[in-house]
C-alpha cells in the first residue's frame, strides 16, 4: 500500500514534469531575433513619401511621451523606406474613459475582446504605447502570415523587429496574450509605479540598435 502510494506519486510527478517541460519550452507563435534582419543600406529614404504616410497617423501622436512620439514616427517612416510597408498608428494615448470603453468591448458591449486592461492598467493610459496596423491596398491587414514585401518573412515579424530595434517592447513577444499591433516603452516603470503617480522624465530615452543609428535623427 505504502509502495503503491510512492509509485503513484512518482508517476504523477513525472507526468506533471513532462507536461510543464512541454508547455514552458514550446516556442511562441513566431521565432524571434533581437537585431533587425535588414541593413541601413536597404533603406531608400524618401522623406516626402514618408511625411505623407506619417501624416495619416497624426491623431495617434497626441499626448504621447516625446520620445515615444519620436520613435513611433521613425517606426512609420522606416517601415515604409526600409521594409516597403505602410503602417498606420491606430491608437496612442488613451484616457481612463477611453480605456474602460475599450475594456467593455466584447464584455458588457458587443464586439471582440481587444484588451485585458482597465483604466490605468495599460501603458496607453500614460502616453507610453502605440498600436499599429499594416495598410495594404487601403485596407487594414491584421493577417499574421502576410508577406506583402516578399521578403519570405512575415511582415508582422519584420515590423516587430523594427519596433524593438527602435527601443520598443513589442506585444507580439508576449507569450500568454500576444498583442502584435502593440509597441510600448516603459522607461523602467511598472504599471503599479505609473498608477501611483510616477512618470518618466520628458527627456528619458530608450536604447537604439546600432544598425538603426544612421537612420534615426
Ligand atoms: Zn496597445
Amino acid at each position: 500500500m505504502k509502495w503503491t502510494g510512492v509509485l503513484t506519486f512518482a508517476m504523477t510527478a513525472f507526468l506533471v514534469g513532462i507536461f510543464l517541460a512541454y508547455t514552458l519550452s514550446r516556442p511562441g507563435p513566431m521565432p524571434w531575433v533581437d537585431e533587425p534582419t535588414f541593413e541601413a543600406g536597404m533603406c531608400e529614404r524618401n522623406s516626402r513619401s514618408e511625411a505623407v504616410i506619417v501624416e495619416r497617423s497624426e491623431k495617434a501622436f497626441a499626448k504621447l511621451h516625446p520620445h515615444v512620439r519620436e520613435r513611433s514616427e521613425s517606426f512609420v517612416r522606416l517601415a515604409y523606406s526600409c521594409l516597403g510597408l505602410e503602417v498606420r498608428l491606430t491608437s496612442g494615448y488613451r484616457s481612463a474613459d477611453e480605456q474602460n470603453a475599450l475594456y467593455a468591448q466584447g464584455r458588457s458591449k458587443p464586439g471582440q475582446v481587444v484588451t485585458n486592461a482597465k483604466a490605468g492598467e495599460s501603458y496607453h493610459n500614460y502616453g507610453l504605447a502605440v498600436d499599429f496596423v499594416i495598410i495594404h491596398n487601403n485596407r487594414a491587414d491584421y493577417d499574421l502570415e502576410s508577406d506583402h514585401n516578399r521578403s519570405d518573412e512575415p511582415d508582422w515579424q519584420e515590423l516587430g523587429e523594427l519596433g524593438k530595434a527602435l527601443g520598443f517592447e513589442w506585444g507580439g513577444d508576449w507569450r500568454s496574450f500576444p498583442d502584435y499591433p502593440h509597441l510600448q516603452m516603459d522607461f523602467g516603470l511598472s504599471i503599479r509605479q505609473l498608477a501611483s503617480g510616477k512618470r518618466p522624465d520628458d527627456k528619458a530615452t530608450m536604447p537604439l540598435a546600432d544598425v538603426m543609428k544612421p537612420l534615426v535623427d
